[in-house]
């Protein structure tokens, strides 16, 4: 269930939905997404669809981690990039495999122990992780080529357009419980130009840290 053979049709799938960036491909073959699942899960690891890690958060499914991982990485080279939900660490995981460094923030402190654990095993070492509320972004290492928010804000939270480099971008699913749209704001100078893409589905992005 976890061999070449399946991840190899998740990732033909990937290309059928319209993926096109090959490292990202290679990426998501290549990264045990097993590993990132709880063990009586590791079965469906390879279906292209969202899966509880525990505490109400869900590991986002491959098709949505593919796309915002390509959509981010379009343009100019990315070499620093924060994360805001870590959750599994999943989209972590292929991050690090496709930029210089990433820095990850995730208020759910357990969440963050796992992810931390299988960065170890998996000898991913580019990666820094903070326990706090990303919607304050992660000031210290500021500023960032890209910032991927893997929670659902119901408005863009300054902090994190601050905290944007240049020429930076920031893939975001915004919105409430009457439905959520995936953004892209690109920063030219000073000024943010803001595009809507496809409808999505993300767990809330919430306030405070536990
Ligand atoms: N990228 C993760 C997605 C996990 S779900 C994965 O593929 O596994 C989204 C995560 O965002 C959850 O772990 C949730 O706890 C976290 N989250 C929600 N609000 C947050 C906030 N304000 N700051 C940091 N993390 C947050």
């Amino acid at each position: 269930m976890t061999s070449q053979r399946t991840r190899d049709r998740l990732v033909a799938r990937l290309k059928d939905q319209g993926i096109k960036n090959v490292s990202v491909l290679a990426v998501i073959r290549d990264l045990p997404r097993h590993l990132f699942v709880d063990e009586a899960l590791a079965s469906r690891a390879y279906e292209d669809t969202a899966l509880p890690i525990g505490h109400g958060q869900t590991i986002s499914q491959p098709f949505i981690v593919a796309r915002m991982t390509e959509i981010l990485l379009e343009g100019l080279p990315k070499n620093k990039v924060l994360e805001v939900g870590t959750g599994s660490g999943y989209q972590t995981a292929v991050l690090s495999q496709l930029v210089e460094r990433v820095f990850s923030v995730e208020r759910i402190s357990p969440l963050q122990n796992q992810a931390r654990e299988r960065f170890y095993q998996l000898k991913l070492n580019n990666i820094r992780l903070k326990h706090s509320d990303g919607s304050w972004g992660w000031e210290e290492n500021a500023p960032y080529d890209g910032i991927i928010v893997t929670c659902a804000p119901e408005q863009i939270p300054e902090g994190l357009l601050r905290q944007l480099a240049p020429g930076g971008r920031l893939v975001i699913p915004v919105g409430g419980s009457s439905g959520q749209s995936l953004r892209v704001i690109d920063r030219n100078g000073n000024s943010f130009e803001e595009t809507e893409l496809d409808a999505v589905s993300f767990v809330p992005l919430l306030t405070g840290q536990i």
